[in-house]
């Protein structure tokens, strides 16, 4: 149905709301096919940028192009794209046949195949038989996929997507974000999605821009942004993270060892999250993911390695079914969250209860300072 996807480039875009910059600075490659997402907190900027991309917004400086066209001064409905919003915007006196046909009738498409055209988005988004009800007659899930029926018949070459399942139901979502990402990959279209929520950006995405205060601090595949994160802000906004601060002492090819004045030694791979080792006497934040440190065995007398041993007591526990998240105090400034999985072989350990905690070198992340390129 999608004749052509656009690849979407955007150069050093910035975009002021009088002294506020809502984009700054901004320089983007979106892959033909690609399912990219701009991920960041309330406020970042996330909306403004795709304003700009559909042609509502106009940049203060920089350039958008779809392929190899200049579309600063392209109107929004001569791009040819698709856009979805939070709020369905369906027109409630319409039956869905004829919210479907809109865009086309308005187009002048014959009535001929303007009938099989919206035949076929029904069937695309599992709404057939429904044709003849008017949206106050649907679910709020079934209402998401009119809208999205109705963008997707008019054959974009680019498919822009504002935070459109926030309305729905967390289990909905989780339907309706699987049944999106099977469309996106069926129909083969560039597709850009804006969320705040991390795990759902994590899923569906086949690229990533965190953003924040109007930049994008970082971007890669959801993989990258999680097991490598640039900085604490990253680190912080997607997944759960422990950080810990070391001075660099000893540099051992690949790794690096720092000194931890609360917890000792810790021993770490630098070559993951640094192109050359850093320098001795230097700060470093260390982040730790939850699911990455293990329990050691208190009454073990295996000495052999006092690296990456850090002892500290059970805060909280809370069994979650698939795993137990564990709070555990290491010092009066310092609590860890550790997951535990398969939780049917393990105990829960009760408050109180001393540990020693231990993780492995690959699994430790080392971030940059905020400003670090
Ligand atoms: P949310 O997730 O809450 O929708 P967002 O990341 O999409 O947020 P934007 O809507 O792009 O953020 O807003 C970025 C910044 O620009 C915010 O500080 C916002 O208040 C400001 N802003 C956006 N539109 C305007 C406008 N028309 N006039 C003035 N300020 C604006």
């Amino acid at each position: 149905m999608i004749s052509k996807a656009a690849e979407v480039r955007i150069q050093n875009l910035s975009k002021r709301f009088g002294q506020l910059y809502a984009v700054k600075d901004v320089t983007l490659h979106i892959q033909k096919g690609d399912f990219y997402t701009f991920l960041g907190p309330s406020g970042c900027g996330k909306t403004t940028l795709l304003r700009i991309i559909a042609g509502f917004t106009t940049p203060d400086e920089g350039d958008v192009y779809f392929d190899d066209q200049r579309m600063n001064n392209i109107p929004p409905w001569e791009r040819n794209i698709g856009m979805v919003f939070q709020s369905y915007a369906l027109w409630p006196h319409l039956t869905v046949f004829e919210n479907i046909a809109f865009g086309l009738k308005e187009r002048k498409i014959p009535k001929s195949s303007l009938h099989d055209k919206v035949y076929t988005a029904l069937k695309m988004v599992n709404l057939e038989g429904m044709e003849n009800r008017r949206p106050s007659q649907l679910s709020g899930g079934q209402q998401q996929r009119v809208a999205l029926a109705r963008t997707l018949v008019i054959e974009p070459r680019l498919l822009l997507l504002d935070e459109p399942l926030s309305n729905l139901d967390a289990k909905l979502r989780i339907q309706m974000r699987n049944e999106l990402v099977r469309l996106q990959q069926e129909l083969g279209i560039t597709t850009i999605y804006v969320t705040h929520d991390q795990e759902e950006a994590l899923a569906i995405s086949t690229q990533i821009a965190v953003m924040s205060k109007g930049e994008v601090i970082q971007q890669g595949s959801p993989k990258e942004i999680y097991e490598a994160p640039w900085n604490r802000a990253v680190a912080e906004f997607v997944g759960t993270s422990n950080f810990l601060e070391g001075t660099v002492t000893k540099i051992e090819g690949d790794y690096v060892h720092l000194e931890s004045q609360d917890i000792g030694n810790l021993f770490v791979l630098w070559k993951t999250s640094f192109n050359e080792p850093p320098n001795i006497g230097k700060s470093l934040i260390i982040n730790i993911r939850p699911e990455s440190i293990q329990f050691l065995n208190v009454t073990s007398s295996d000495e052999t390695s006092q690296l990456n041993r850090i002892k500290g007591k059970i805060i909280n526990s809370f069994y979650l079914g698939s795993l137990i998240q564990y709070e555990i105090e290491i010092t009066s400034d310092i609590r860890l969250r550790v997951n535990a999985s398969n939780p049917r072989n393990l105990p829960i350990l009760q408050r109180k209860e001393p540990v020693i905690l231990t993780f492995s070198p690959q699994d430790a992340m080392l971030l940059h300072s905020d400003g670090d390129q």
